[in-house]
């Protein structure tokens, strides 16, 4: 494989950018080392750097663009809006459609309301769990990552676990002290902590799929464990979709697994790639919500026509051109393959994943954070700069998922498949 690589330009803004921006990045994972590669332009499967370097995308923004960059019928629907204005401070009837889009999607969704990212769906899910079940605490899964607000930065995965920070300074102590760690897969430390602090538990809220630091997947009948513990204790089960709201299926993992929780977050591929949220559930408890209720939760952007717009267009592109089909098998293929070259490496590798989502493990296969942390993450780092170097980007890190695109082609697909052997 020949592919001449300079980065002399991104080299350059990388410079710039440190003098303006902390680590010269606008959030912390983009920051590869020794600099990123800072992006001009990207179509379909393709994304393109500031030196003329082209790279087959499998980060993909961190999982929104399940149809590949700068998708027409996106494009279009962002365009008809942008004629109309992109910001009213009104409601209008595009949110109206969407939400009743995604509730046909979410049987447990009744009720939902957009904000305008991930952080701050789960931000206002969490202050609506405690809000009405008048209880203050909440467990998360150990490298869980629901975003970046101060309750939930205690053992997050992605970025907090790529950078060793799993804790941030700024957040008083008083403000964690209610959030509860649990290890992903194990029902039994999970039944003790709910059984112990049941009294004043609101919550649990779980990547059904933990998306920030792998993909881990869950043993055969955890989540069904789960809703059942979490019911019989009367604490609310909050599935944190953000990653694998319609990736998995139109009706995400509750969907795929057929456990139903109490409440739901989305974001990123529900707003066609532009910053979206959602936070969702049953009737009584949205009702909670102002001005319904008493839990208040506000926004200036919150169902910005734009990305509303843009998330109506993807799900109906999604659900009519059937494309999860395509891609899980895509998915599944991709999986087969990779096994198959470690296998024939002699490589103490592992491949995991679902879906359209996958990664390579260097290291037995994990299933929690714990396992996940003994991999090689520097072996890692140094086959992501191969392949980056050979002409293909994944996630910079080994606790981040790869996923697959609808525009990824056979040839892209082969393609990567023969980098990926050259570089393991
Ligand atoms: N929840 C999950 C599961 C996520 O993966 C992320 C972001 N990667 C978030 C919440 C936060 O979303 P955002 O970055 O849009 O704030």
């Amino acid at each position: 494989m020949t592919f001449e690589v300079t980065f002399d330009k991104s080299r350059q803004m990388y410079e710039k950018a440190k003098t303006l921006i902390p680590g010269g990045v606008s959030s912390p994972v983009r920051a590869i080392k020794p600099y990123p590669f800072y992006t001009a332009s990207a179509d379909g499967s393709k994304i393109r750097d500031l030196d003329g370097n082209e790279y087959i995308d499998y980060c993909l923004a961190y999982g929104p663009v399940i149809l590949g960059h700068n998708h027409p019928v996106i494009k279009e629907a962002i365009k008809q809006q942008l004629d109309k204005g992109w910001l009213y401070g009104t409601p209008t009837e595009l949110e109206v459609n969407l939400a009743e889009k995604i509730a046909g999607y979410y049987p447990s969704i009744d009720m939902l309301r957009f904000v305008s990212t991930g952080t701050e769906s789960t931000m206002s899910a969490l202050r609506l769990a405690r809000g009405f079940t008048r209880k203050n605490k909440f467990i998360k899964i150990e490298g869980g990552f629901h975003g970046a607000h101060d309750a939930v930065l205690v053992k997050a995965g992605s970025g907090a676990t790529t950078h060793g920070e799993p804790d941030s300074l700024g957040i008083p102590a008083d403000f964690t002290k209610y959030t509860l760690q649990a290890p992903y897969n194990d029902i039994e430390t999970m039944t003790e902590l709910v059984e112990k602090n049941q009294d004043d538990l609101a919550a649990v809220i779980i990547e059904p799929v933990m998306g920030n630091i792998g993909p881990v997947l869950p043993l055969p009948g955890y989540l069904e464990d789960l809703r059942k513990l979490t019911q019989e204790n009367d604490v609310l089960l909050i599935f944190d979709e953000v990653i694998t709201g319609f990736r998995l299926a139109m009706g995400g993992a509750q969907e795929y697994f057929g456990v139903v929780p109490d409440m739901t977050t989305l974001g990123k591929i529900v707003g066609g790639g532009l910053p979206i949220g959602v936070f969702g559930g049953r009737r009584d408890i949205m009702e909670m919500i102002s001005p319904s209720g008493p839990v208040y939760q506000a926004g200036t952007f919150s169902g910005s026509p734009c990305s509303v717009a843009a998330g109506i267009a993807m799900l109906d592109y999604l659900k009519e051109e059937n494309i999860h089909a395509k891609l899980n098998a895509t998915g599944d293929y991709m999986r087969t393959v990779l096994s198959e070259i470690v296998e024939d490496e002699g490589l103490d590798y592992n491949v995991c994943g679902i879906a359209s989502m996958f990664k390579i493990f260097f290291g037995a296969e994990p299933h929690n954070y714990q396992e996940v942390l003994k991999c090689d993450k520097d072996g890692y780092l140094a086959f992501f700069h191969r392949m980056l170097a050979s002409g293909v980007f994944l996630p910079p890190s080994q606790f981040e998922t790869n996923f697959i695109s609808a525009a990824h082609s056979k040839e892209d697909i082969e393609k990567t498949l023969e980098i990926y052997m050259e570089n393991l």
